[in-house]
């Protein structure tokens, strides 16, 4: 597969490979969902996965979480391999203590936001940074005021999970996975859960974060003017594989590819 560079004015953070998938293959028994998958993207860079149901979107951004494992190929993560690890100049199987330590540069915000129940706005935010990364509970609290303020629910610090609207979970969501200073941020099918009326409160956040900030982002979305926004590059994948990428204006705008044709013009 030919590896196209970050898309001309892809905007100033875009840098060094940050991901990369080194012919990456995943089966569930019979079933191989990536053949030979082999892609990067750049720190700073923001790119949108597109494509059928099944196509093995939800599964990349599960293999850099660790939510899966590799069943052959390697994923490297700014020059550290993540599914493997260094022994004596070759690869072996990395056990979980270093999948963890490099997954400490990945933050995921999923379509069921997951905030825990029991505790109230602010413990979510703060459980992780103080918990695995040692942060002192009154800087943790400090830039957990801040994300509220960012995502625009200050006045909920105090308030539990349930008494907030799904979209408002799902900005608290997006809040705890930035509080751990994430490199990489995984999106996945963040507005598919929410009534339609809280979808636009969700991607303006997004929206914010991508202007505001540095950071990584892979996103599976079926919101295509948000991906037209946001990313620097779509990649369209069919049956484990990318059928054709580009900035956003080639791929809406003029995709070569008939399966690409095919999807655009079923989904918009
Ligand atoms: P997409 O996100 O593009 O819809 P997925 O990555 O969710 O695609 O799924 C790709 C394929 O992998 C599907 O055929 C799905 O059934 C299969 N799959 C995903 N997770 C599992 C699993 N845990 N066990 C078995 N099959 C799975």
């Amino acid at each position: 597969m030919p590896q196209s560079d970050p898309s001309p004015g892809a905007g100033s953070g875009v840098g060094e490979p940050l991901i990369r998938f080194d012919r990456v293959v995943k089966r569930f028994g019979d079933n191989t969902v990536l053949d030979h998958l082999d892609f990067t993207v750049a720190a700073g860079e923001r790119v949108t996965l597109i494509g059928p149901s099944g196509s093995g979107k939800t599964t990349i951004l599960r293999l850099l979480m660790t939510l899966e494992q590799v069943t052959d190929g390697v994923i490297w993560i700014g020059g550290e391999p993540l599914s493997h690890m260094r022994k004596g100049g070759r690869l072996v199987r990395a056990g979980e203590r270093h999948q963890r330590q490099v997954r400490k540069q990945i933050g995921m915000v999923f379509q069921q936001f997951n905030l825990f129940p029991n505790m109230t706005v602010r413990q979510n935010i703060t459980e992780g940074p103080v918990h695995s990364l040692g942060v002192p509970k009154a800087e943790a609290n400090r830039r957990a005021e801040e994300l509220l303020e960012m995502v625009d629910l200050s006045d909920k610090i105090d308030a539990h999970p349930t008494q907030l609207s799904g979209g408002q979970q799902q900005r608290v969501a997006i809040a705890r996975a930035l509080a751990m200073s994430p490199k990489i941020l995984l999106l996945d099918e963040v507005t598919s859960a929410l009534d339609p009326e809280l979808v636009t409160g969700v991607l303006d956040v997004l929206r914010t974060i991508a202007e505001t900030t540095d950071i990584t982002m892979l996103c599976v979305t079926h919101e295509m003017q948000f991906a037209r926004d946001v990313s620097h590059r779509v990649l369209m994948f069919d049956g484990g594989r990318i059928v054709e990428e580009g900035p956003p204006e080639k791929i809406f705008g003029d995709p070569t590819e008939d399966r690409t044709k095919a999807f655009l013009h079923a989904v918009l």
